[in-house]
């Protein structure tokens, strides 16, 4: 669960608010600048809360308990109790590490969601410059008072209002603020200014892709796209032998320590570069090969099997060979490499690659 919290203390916020103008400060559309409504807004969300907040046992406590360490402690047992738990993601920041009672902002996942929409940023909402504003935005809006209750009031509109699928904008408080849904109602106060925001191309808050109709509000924010994941082609060689009871055994490699599958056994491989000919890398591998069994392997030896996919987060692909070695007394002369039976293959820590070669 994605959950940050920052201090500010009454100082920091107030120069938060009054720095609104400066050039680093995000367009102002997408931020509050009239005092008036951030007013009206804590006003219509506290009192929303008020009358629509859920009586949870351990709310009560950074309330009534008079002792600093006790709330402190109470407040933390709950936060971790919380988080194994569906109601976690909506009321488990009731206690911004509250219970000092300092005046701060906090931005969860729901709040990000609430924020983003309320003032139209549909940037990827894990890009710092979002993230800056989002933090600006929380701090700014919070209620000098009531920061516990707003802060909780602001989570539990997003869990049960302001949901990710299916916001329920005839029942929010702070509709009148939001620009998502004066966008989709086209409210025409605010509509050009969204408009020339978005259409703009050099703001860093609004969304990068076009405004998509189906969508309405769940424009914003927009999900960071995913990134394909990285395409690898790896020369692998089952490299096989007699063993002494009669079983077949494999020559294993182990992996480097450090890195992606660190300190696995596989199969000698190598990483087929781009730009180099398959025939070429295959005489590497060869003369790697040679090197751990101290002895001159000949490349047309090597029979092709077949090609296996990988992992998934990479799009790997094993071109794999075999060869089958009548000498007996084949040894290996690294470290690093092992034979090993059919059997205690299934068991050893190999990589999933292996098995499915192996298969
Ligand atoms: S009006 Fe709709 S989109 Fe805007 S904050 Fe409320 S529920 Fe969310």
């Amino acid at each position: 669960m994605l959950w940050f919290l920052r201090f500010s203390t009454r100082i920091g916020v107030s120069v938060l608010t009054e720095d609104a103008g400066n050039v680093n400060s995000p367009p102002r559309y997408h931020t509050f600048s009239d005092p008036a409504h951030i007013e009206l807004l804590r006003s219509q969300l506290l009192t929303w809360y008020d009358e629509e907040k859920r009586e949870l046992p351990w709310r009560s406590l950074a309330l009534t308990e008079p002792d600093v360490d006790i709330r402190t402690y109470g407040v933390w047992v709950s936060e971790i109790m919380l988080q194994q738990t569906q109601v976690a993601t909506v009321i488990d920041y009731y206690n911004n590490t509250f219970s000092y009672f300092q005046v701060a902002g906090a931005v969860d996942g729901n709040v990000i969601r609430v924020l983003c929409r309320l003032r139209a940023i549909g940037a990827d909402s894990t890009s710092p410059a979002v993230t800056e504003a989002l933090w600006g935005l929380a701090n700014a809006l919070v209620d000098r008072e009531r920061p516990g209750d707003f802060n909780q009031a602001m989570m539990e509109l997003g869990a049960r209002v302001c949901t990710p699928k299916a916001p329920v904008c005839s029942q929010c408080p702070v509709q009148t603020h939001c620009h998502s849904y004066s966008k989709v109602k086209l409210i025409s106060e605010v509509l050009s200014d969204i408009e020339d925001c978005m259409n703009s191309g050099n703001c860093p808050l609004c969304p990068s892709e076009p405004w998509d109709d189906d969508l309405g509000v769940q424009n914003f924010p927009r999900k960071p796209a995913k990134k394909p994941p990285r395409v690898e082609r790896t020369l692998t060689c089952v490299v096989v032998r007699h063993g002494e009871d009669g079983e077949d055994e494999f020559l294993l490699r182990q992996r480097p320590d450090k890195g992606l599958l660190a300190g696995l056994w596989q199969f000698p491989s190598l990483l087929l570069e781009e730009g180099k000919s398959e025939m070429k890398q295959k005489r590497a591998l060869c003369s790697e090969l040679s090197g751990t069994l101290g002895s001159s392997l000949n490349q047309s030896l090597l029979h092709y099997v077949g090609e296996v996919g990988g992992s998934s987060h990479i799009h790997q692909t094993y071109v794999v060979h075999a060869v089958q070695l009548h000498d007996t007394d084949a040894t290996t002369q690294a470290e690093n490499a092992q034979w090993i039976s059919r059997s205690a293959l299934q068991k050893a820590a190999v990589s999933t690659g292996v098995k499915k070669v192996c298969s």
